[in-house]
């Protein structure tokens, strides 16, 4: 008889956005036409840069032709692209070897597969607020699961505590929903604390791209990282990639476990589970490690970052506490007059016509906080900024 992964039963309800959803449905359903000011997407809205266009282009055309066309890719990733990669590291002082980097599908598919790597015998600690894929991929996997929660005080960048012992560690930075990011000392705090434990952190760098103050993009950035460390990053935030589907993974080599080195697992994982990525993607993201192309994407992060500094404005002359928004795409409040996060966000919406997302929907500490996006329209940010300040002085 078969048997399913009884885990699934162990999952909870995504109500974040399904609730998000119905209350946005019903609203419209009551005033027809109007106008939503939406600031929750977590999806960019610009069109992918011309280089990286051009690039796709031009791989349709060589599968066009006998000379030119491209079967399967190597499982592991182009190896010119692996070395672009590779090369961006580097350019920041952190020094990896081609065969340490992996091309993938994008981050999400690389947190749940990654689990493939380890026995279900692993305590997984997770910060919080998070990305709720997190929790629901070691729930699938069977992994104990231990919250850590995070912060005003802290900054919503937590610091480990000694007293809990945890195999497998979340972090990302700069965070979603939060914004917030590590320092290199916090970031040297895990990365001790691992090497204490004999832990491995999962680092997500899939806004790295969005740091402008001097802050680490990459765990490697911290000595010792290269020994309890693996870290998956993605094109998606960083260059429009998200309906387009490319990222990357590091692994260093030479973090083992009995005769076991997790590298070499990697290779093999993905060598039986996968084919690679198509050779059409991957052409187009080489483009993202050009010149112009690294140019290109900046141009449009620029824009995400003006509807940054729009609604940092007017959180700054309300003097509304938040964090984010300097370096990440979203800016995360403490919601004004003690509200709690589902009453703000009905309030938004019924109120000022502007939909964001609730903390509470990323973990018990984000009740009372509520994530913006710098994701959407420009004029629509301005118009939402306007309203928020006129509600609220
Ligand atoms: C958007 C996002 C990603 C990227 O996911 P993709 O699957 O590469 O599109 C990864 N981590 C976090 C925290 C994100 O918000």
């Amino acid at each position: 008889m078969v048997k399913f992964n009884s885990n699934y039963g162990n999952l909870k309800e995504s109500y974040l956005f399904f609730n998000i959803a119905k209350k946005t449905k019903a609203y419209l359903e009551e005033h027809p036409g109007t106008h939503l000011y939406r600031m929750g997407i977590g999806d960019v809205s610009l069109p992918l840069a011309k280089a990286v266009i051009d690039r796709l282009h031009e791989a349709v055309e060589d599968q066009s032709r006998k000379e030119t066309f491209h079967g399967y890719m190597p499982e592991t990733g182009d190896p010119d692209l692996r070395e672009d990669i590779r090369e961006y590291y580097s350019r920041r002082g952190v020094n990896l070897d081609t065969g340490e980097v992996f091309v993938s599908s994008g981050a999400s598919d690389e947190l749940g597969d990654i689990l493939d790597l380890f026995d279900r015998d692993n305590t997984v600690l997770i910060m919080e607020p998070a990305y709720p894929a997190y929790v629901d991929a070691n729930v699938i996997a069977g992994h104990r699961i231990v919250h850590l929660p995070s912060g005003e005080e802290d900054g919503f960048a937590p610091m480990p505590d000694e007293k809990t012992d945890a195999d497998i560690i979340y972090l990302c930075s700069p965070n979603n929903p939060t914004g917030a990011v590590f320092s290199c000392e916090k970031l040297k705090a895990w990365v001790d604390y691992a090497i204490r434990h004999k832990s491995l952190i999962i680092f997500d760098a899939a806004y790295e791209a969005f740091i402008e103050e001097d802050l680490p993009h990459s765990i490697y950035e911290i000595e010792g990282a290269k020994s309890c460390a693996i870290e998956i990053s993605s094109l998606s935030k960083t260059a429009g990639f998200t309906g387009t589907r490319c990222g990357y993974t590091v692994i260093p080599k030479g973090i083992t476990s009995g005769d076991l080195e997790l590298n070499a697992m990697w290779v093999r994982n993905r060598t039986t589970k996968t084919n690679g990525v198509s050779y059409i993607i991957q052409k187009g993201a080489r483009a993202v490690f050009t010149e112009e192309g690294q140019k290109q994407i900046r141009e449009n992060i620029a824009v995400y970052k003006q509807n940054a500094k729009v609604l940092m404005k007017a959180f700054d002359e309300l003097g509304i506490w938040y964090c984010g928004g300097k370096n990440a795409p979203y800016i995360w409040i403490r919601c004004p007059e003690g509200m709690g996060s589902w009453e703000f966000f009905d309030r938004m919406l019924n109120e000022l016509q502007i939909v964001g997302t609730p903390g509470e929907g990323f973990g018990k500490c984000g009740e009372g906080y509520f994530r913006f996006s710098t994701f959407g329209d420009p004029e629509d940010t301005k118009e939402a900024a306007k309203r928020i300040k006129k509600y609220f002085s």
